[in-house]
């Protein structure tokens, strides 16, 4: 019997399929992870494949040395898998099949968790002296319950009680393995009835095909999810969940695990080593059956899937950005087909991609057109900012929202103030007209970078001076810059120093927990006030916040992306339902200096069907995404000659290929990235747009002629979310 292996290094010329012999007394199965001698090495690497024959010299090969494992690690569905992301995204096998295993299990880093265990020795009962009432209590209690963890007996009887009994041979002691269980604050849970559209939602989901889950804002999506997931478990199926990011979503989880206990596994980030290590192990032995997680959760060990949801699919964080690339979506899409079960993808505001398949009926939509508890959504009143600067206001609060927050500290309830801020770029804005600068060749706008001090297009590369005048109403009050969430909090304080001014975004929240610490905090202050960026903007329940204000509802609209406008209605949709969740009528005050803009004129009526139309169209005219497939091709060396070099070579080629395909290669450029360096790597880039029909047939020879010519890995990125 012969092996295919692929040998778990990082090197691009060991990246494909090796051939070993298998030993006569070797045991082996496909995902089995083995030694093999390589060179004068010896490696490790995963079996992938057995086979009667081998397709090389078999004079030439060599034998496996021996096992890792007593079983395979990586079940026969996510080999499959693997092939499909290697080919789909241009991936490595070694860099795929590591996002199967939990880091620590490669790297040796995490021990097995044992602990002492007592159990009765019924020939030595006598000896226990009468008089001793603590070990009288622990024999009883052991007779009843069986063998027991040292650490409870000690605690429930004492230290001293249970070393004598131990030494007068009375109990046993023996080590067992432990599975660390992340903890979680349950939270006792009233059964819903559902309403008639959750009914349906449940009652329709049930084929092998993909579903999109329009639900509004509490209209009671988890309770379809978890309904669903219930259901496949009585039917002897598996589930997995995935949310964005669970430090935002703490209720979600602790709904979760009400409902269903230590069936529930927790594969993310904020675990330690040794949690995310355990609760892997108890998928992969069958313990736990669900699994819940960030985008990596859909490579769990479990098979025989009934069901797989996607919560808030709309997420940018489901598209994995640095190496290996992959988009969530695609890899559940997978799973499912594999598993013949429902993919669920659930949002109150869906990406225009799924909307768009939605419409062209390669999803199922299904609806949930009203809150779950009967209230109306809250009302959005929209503030022109402009307006508020001609009145001689020219601070960071408009008149409107300052009164909204008087009331709100006068009755002692909350209210969140969400500062829409992405990543570190920013757009200039005059601040007397409200003109932005944009590209002239790319409609979309620039961006300022303060290393050389220039604006530039993200699309194209193409440079600006930085504008020092407005070139429509030339007044010299055009600048760059945005507020943050300290500067808004510091004022808040100032203005109300009687009130807990809370905050949250990446400077307060570097450490473990404290995002939880930050709500909980929130939860028990009245009057309050959070002010936070996108993390306060989903999943949060607070019944008394009776107030959302937008300071600056524009940052991410006159961002550099085509996605822009999505992302904005997607933001202030999701922080608008926030408001009024409870008994008090709810209120949200946008801001903005574009107050026509379709964006808010949709957004401010919860049109989300008004808003894809006009937005498809935008997408159409302009020939961006879904309508063209949008490729980076993104190339990095320490040595900047080299990768110049390279890119010279990769482009001469890749341009012949407009021989062959004419227009359906939209645009095509190369050019330095935007952040021209990283970790002293240089970066350069060649930037396509293809007419759909032929995207996948061009990307492929694309891909050939930069995999030749490279010896180093030059990254394939497909409708980049992120342009930096
Ligand atoms: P979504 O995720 O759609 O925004 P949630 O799942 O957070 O909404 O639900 C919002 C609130 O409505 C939750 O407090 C939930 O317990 C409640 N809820 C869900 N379904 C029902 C129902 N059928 N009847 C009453 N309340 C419900
Ligand atoms: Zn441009
Ligand atoms: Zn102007």
């Amino acid at each position: 019997m012969f092996a295919k292996v692929i040998i778990d290094q990082d090197a691009k010329a060991l990246d494909r399929v090796f051939e070993y012999k298998i030993p006569e007394d070797l045991d082996l199965n496909v995902g089995a992870r083995v030694y093999v001698p390589f060179g004068s090495r010896v490696l490790q690497g995963y079996v992938i494949d057995l086979n009667e024959n081998c397709e090389y010299d078999e004079g030439k090969l060599k034998s496996i040395i021996s096992t890792l494992d007593e079983q395979p690690v990586i079940k026969r569905e996510l080999l499959d898998l693997m092939h499909f992301m290697v080919k789909k995204n241009h991936l490595k096998y070694s860099s795929t099949l590591r996002l199967f295993l939990p880091s620590e299990m490669r790297e040796g880093r995490v021990k097995e968790l044992f602990e002492n265990f007592y159990s009765l020795n019924l020939d030595k009962i006598d000896q226990v002296s009468t008089r001793a009432k603590k070990q009288i209590e622990a024999v009883a209690y052991l007779k009843e319950n069986g063998k027991t963890s040292s650490a409870i007996l000690k605690e429930m009887f004492g230290q001293s009680a249970i070393k004598a009994l131990f030494d007068k041979g009375v109990l046993n002691k023996e080590k067992e393995q432990v599975l660390r269980v992340p903890s979680f604050t349950k939270m006792t849970q009233k059964r819903v009835t559902l309403n008639e559209y959750q009914q349906n939602a449940i009652d329709s989901i049930c084929e092998d095909k993909t579903y999109l889950l329009h639900g509004v804002t509490g209209s009671g999506k988890t309770e379809v999810y978890m309904n669903l997931i219930e259901r496949e478990l009585a039917d002897g199926k598996n589930a997995i969940m995935l949310v964005p990011e669970i430090s935002l979503t703490p209720q979600i989880m602790s709904n979760f695990k009400s409902r269903f206990g230590d069936l529930v596994a927790l594969l993310h980030s904020g675990l330690s080593a040794g949690e995310r290590y355990d609760e892997w192990k108890r998928l992969f032995s069958g313990q736990a059956r669900i699994a819940i997680g960030a985008r990596s959760a859909i490579f769990a060990p479990l098979d025989n899937l009934g069901i797989i949801i996607i919560d808030e699919e709309h997420e940018q964080s489901y598209i994995s950005e640095s190496n290996p690339r992959y988009d969530t979506h695609d890899v559940a899409e997978f799973r499912a087909r594999a598993n013949k079960c429902p993919l669920v993808l659930g949002s109150a505001t869906p990406s225009i991609d799924s909307y768009q398949k939605a419409k062209e009926e390669a999803y199922q939509l299904i609806e949930l057109p009203v809150r779950a508890n009967g209230k109306e959504m809250p009302i959005v009143e929209t503030i022109d900012m402009m307006n508020e600067l001609r009145a001689g206001n020219s601070g960071m609060f408009s008149n409107k929202l300052l009164a909204e927050l008087v009331n709100v500290v006068n009755n002692k309830k909350q209210a969140m103030i969400f500062i829409n801020r992405r990543g570190y770029s920013s757009f200039m804005r005059c601040r007397e007209c409200g003109y932005i600068a944009k590209c002239s060749d790319c409609d979309v706008s620039l961006v300022y970078h303060r290393e050389d001090n220039r604006l530039k297009c993200h699309y194209c590369g193409k440079q600006y001076r930085v504008l020092s005048r407005c070139p429509k109403c030339k007044s010299e009050n055009i600048k760059q810059g945005a507020v943050g969430t300290e500067q808004v909090a510091d004022k808040l304080k100032e203005m109300f120093p009687q009130v807990k001014v809370l905050r949250m975004d990446n400077d307060t929240t570097s450490t473990k927990n404290s995002h939880q610490k930050i709500l909980e905090e929130f939860k028990n202050s009245k009057p309050g006030i959070l002010v936070g960026t996108q993390m306060i903007a989903k999943g949060h329940d607070f019944e008394d916040v009776i107030l959302v204000g937008i300071v600056d509802g524009d940052q991410t609209l006159y961002h550099t992306d085509y996605r822009s406008s999505e992302r904005t209605f997607q933001l202030i949709t999701q922080v608008a339902g926030r408001a009024g969740r409870s008994q008090a009528e709810g209120k949200v005050i946008l801001q903005t200096y574009s107050p026509k803009h379709y964006v808010y004129k949709f957004a401010s009526n919860y049109d989300y069907k008004g808003f894809y139309r006009k937005e498809i169209n935008v997408r159409a005219t302009a020939q961006f995404p879904p309508y063209t497939r949008i490729i980076r091709i993104l190339f990095s060396d320490i040595n900047e000659n080299n990768v110049r070099e390279l890119l010279k070579i990769c482009y001469t080629e890749i341009e012949k290929l407009k021989a062959k395909y004419g227009a359906d290669i939209i645009y095509m450029d190369a050019m330095k990235s935007p952040i021209q360096r990283v970790q002293g790597k240089y970066r350069y880039q060649i930037m396509m747009r293809l007419n759909l029909p032929n995207a996948d047939a061009i990307e492929n020879d694309a891909f050939e002629i930069v995999d030749k010519a490279s010896k180093t890995s030059v990254f394939f990125e497909i409708n980049p979310q992120n342009l930096s």
